[in-house]
């Protein structure tokens, strides 16, 4: 097969929603991808942050082909043991209570929305005033559907779909008095990611955290953290939220949680889970064995190696060396993110086009969001010397592409 083919045959028949990098991918071992063509890339996005453990890892291939054998779907009319045992998994490094799988993040956070909605009118019951406003921060990404898109504060994604679902409004980042202006006794749930990813790799800050999470308690609404991208141990914890010093009611995970099998999940309260029955909510592949079995190994592995530490100080060291880049080169604006979730905003969108490109050429493959941001998510698999390989070349292509631009004026 060539790319060329491929290209033609998806152009005919597929719809048109993705702007592809242009290679054929053959397949994956460790940090690198392959194409079709035998080239070998370095991969600084993993999946857009899925393939955590790299590809084809061995611990992960051994159970994923062990239990295809054995059962790969059965429904959710029947128990299998690695719902419980995942459950469990999560619920002891979380310190949330319960949780409900599914099969992506957009489907991980419609289920929080709703069970944000189902725990006001439980507790509500007495025929209090209706408590159905939620509060969502402008430039967050949550998903497709129509409930994420909703709460994702970005028109480009919003403003084909409209209308959408009403009573959400959204506060400027990091501004607390807004965000307290906004608040009141109607809103049943603030909505955030502790690091917007999609947004361009914004932390959100301690201040504004701790005083979403004081309003939300104070009035028994809910705080609801979004860390589908920045959950299972990449910021060097295994939830962003464990650098904040705040327990959320609601957390939603989903890209690296299997491995690169399609599983999310809701982690949620006892309180939340008593205002929910059978029947009120389900999925029909959601929490298979399949991707359970794996994931329960993922974090194993996530264990046994101790990547946490490890994804800290290889974050550390990756983020001093975008930081000494940037005394270098004028056009990066900031370099931002947390562990091994890090962004480098540049000071034009065709400047940080070109770079994605011109590192593509060099066999790295980084991304670019938000129009300006370099977006880095590598495996946690990955060495101090895959660091300084992508430093170095992002020296090289920002040094040739300001020499360029340089002679063009
Ligand atoms: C990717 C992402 C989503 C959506 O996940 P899908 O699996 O694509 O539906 C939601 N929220 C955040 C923060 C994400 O990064």
């Amino acid at each position: 097969m060539k790319l060329a083919s491929v290209k033609k045959a998806e152009g005919e028949f597929l719809l048109p929603t993705y702007d592809r990098l242009q290679i054929l991918v053959d397949r994956g071992a460790g940090v690198y991808l392959y194409g079709a063509d035998g080239r070998k890339y370095l991969d600084f996005l993993s999946g857009i942050g899925v393939n955590a453990l790299g590809y084809s890892h061995p611990a992960l291939t051994k159970v994923l082909t062990k239990q295809a054998k054995k059962l790969v779907h059965v429904s959710n009319l029947f128990y299998h043991p690695y719902t419980a045992e995942l459950a469990k998994k999560l619920a002891g490094i979380s310190g949330l209570d319960r949780v409900f799988f599914t099969n992506s993040g957009t489907e991980a956070w419609e289920g929080a929305l709703k069970f944000a909605r189902a725990y006001a009118q439980h507790v509500n019951k007495n025929g209090a005033e209706p408590r159905w406003r939620m509060l969502a921060l402008e430039n967050s990404f949550h998903g497709r559907t129509m409930g994420s898109l909703a709460t994702t504060g970005q028109q480009k994604y919003q403003k084909p779909f409209v209308p959408l679902m009403p009573g959400v409004e959204f506060v400027r980042f990091n501004d607390v008095d807004d965000l307290k202006k906004k608040f009141d006794h109607t809103v049943c749930a603030v909505c955030m990611e502790p690091v917007q990813g999609e947004g361009g790799v914004r932390p959100v800050s301690k201040e504004f955290m701790q005083a979403a999470r004081e309003l939300t308690k104070k009035s028994g609404a809910l705080l609801i953290l979004d860390e589908i991208q920045s959950g299972m141990g990449r910021t060097g914890k295994y939830f962003a939220y464990q650098h904040y010093g705040v327990r959320p009611d609601i957390v939603t995970l989903a890209k690296p949680i299997a491995g690169g099998l399609p599983l999310g999940a809701i982690l949620t309260t006892n309180a939340i889970s008593e205002s929910l029955h059978p029947g009120m909510h389900g999925t029909t592949f959601g929490g298979g064995p399949l991707a359970c079995a794996v994931a329960v190994e993922v974090l194993n592995v996530i264990e046994k190696q101790k990547l946490l530490a490890r994804n800290a100080k290889l974050g550390d060291y990756f983020r001093k060396q975008l930081l000494t880049l940037q005394k270098k080169h004028a056009c990066i604006k900031e370099v931002r993110g947390m562990g091994l979730f890090l962004g480098a905003e540049l000071d034009s969108a065709d400047l940080a086009k070109a770079t994605v490109t011109a590192m593509l050429e060099k066999g790295i493959i980084i991304n670019r969001t938000n129009e300006t941001v370099l977006r880095f998510l590598p495996p946690f698999i990955i060495e101090k010397k895959h660091i300084d390989v992508v430093v170095k070349a992002l020296d090289q292509v920002l040094g040739s592409l300001a020499a360029k631009q340089a002679a063009a004026l």
